[in-house]
């Protein structure tokens, strides 16, 4: 997304089934690549990514622009 992708907005390059367009690509954006799984992000528990998911909602709610 060239300016950026807004906070709560879904990336464009995800596919209908959540999966990264560009994984593998040296298109992908590096951040992507550098974005590690930890215990804080991911939770503790396989609950299909709901814990995540808030953990990342909640980030781009702390960094959205004022
Ligand atoms: S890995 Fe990056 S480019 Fe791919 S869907 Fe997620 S945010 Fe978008």
């Amino acid at each position: 997304m060239p300016q950026g992708k807004p906070a709560g907005v879904p990336c464009v390059q995800l596919n209908a089934t959540l999966g990264c367009k560009l994984f593998g690509q040296p298109s992908r954006p590096a951040v992507c690549g550098q974005l590690q799984p930890a215990l804080e992000m991911c939770g503790a528990h396989d609950d299909g990514g709901q814990h995540a998911r808030l953990y990342l909602a909640r980030l781009e709610e702390l960094t959205r622009p004022r």
